[in-house]
């Protein structure tokens, strides 16, 4: 996802600028949203709020189920000649870099930002039932008879003898 930031770098700083983005990125997903940014002394502070699609299988069914989230990025982009010398002298190792051509590529910052994101359950729906631990029944389609019998029933009959 890359921005020609030419015209915003050339005005003062707290220029502002909106895009409205659609728009698939390297990893196969499409981002939805926009993406602000802001005119600062070393380069642009990125606002972006934007959604996509996540499509996985669901960690309670396993059925495939596809759902949106949403990210909220903040990040400062910097000019490439705005780089400064680290205390080891080498230059700054960071990859929210504006290229002397004046592109903006917020890809990698995105990715990033997915894998952030990620949910650490990810399920089709809230109350997803999940499978039966016995039978493997999927519960939200199907009522298994696990749930109302006794999980083992071998000593029922020594019951009668006690
Ligand atoms: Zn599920
Ligand atoms: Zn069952």
């Amino acid at each position: 996802m890359k921005f020609n930031v030419a015209g915003i770098i050339s005005e003062r700083n707290g220029a502002i600028r909106t895009y409205n983005v659609d728009e698939e990125i390297k990893c196969g997903r499409r981002m939805n949203g926009s993406v602000r940014m802001l005119r600062t002394d070393r380069g642009l502070w990125v606002s972006a709020r934007l959604d996509y699609l996540m499509h996985e299988e669901c960690d309670r069914c396993l059925n495939d189920s596809t759902k949106r989230l949403g990210m909220s990025i903040e990040e400062e982009f910097f000019m490439v000649n705005e780089l400064r010398l680290n205390d080891c002298g080498s230059l700054e190792s960071i990859n929210t870099v504006i290229d002397q051509h004046n592109i903006l590529d917020l890809s990698q910052t995105i990715e990033h930002y997915i894998i952030i994101n990620q949910p650490i359950q990810f399920t089709c729906s809230t109350d997803c039932k999940g499978l039966c631990s016995l039978c493997g029944t999927n519960l939200n389609q199907n009522v298994c008879k696990c749930v109302n019998e006794p999980l083992n029933t071998q000593w029922d009959d020594l019951k009668g003898i006690i």
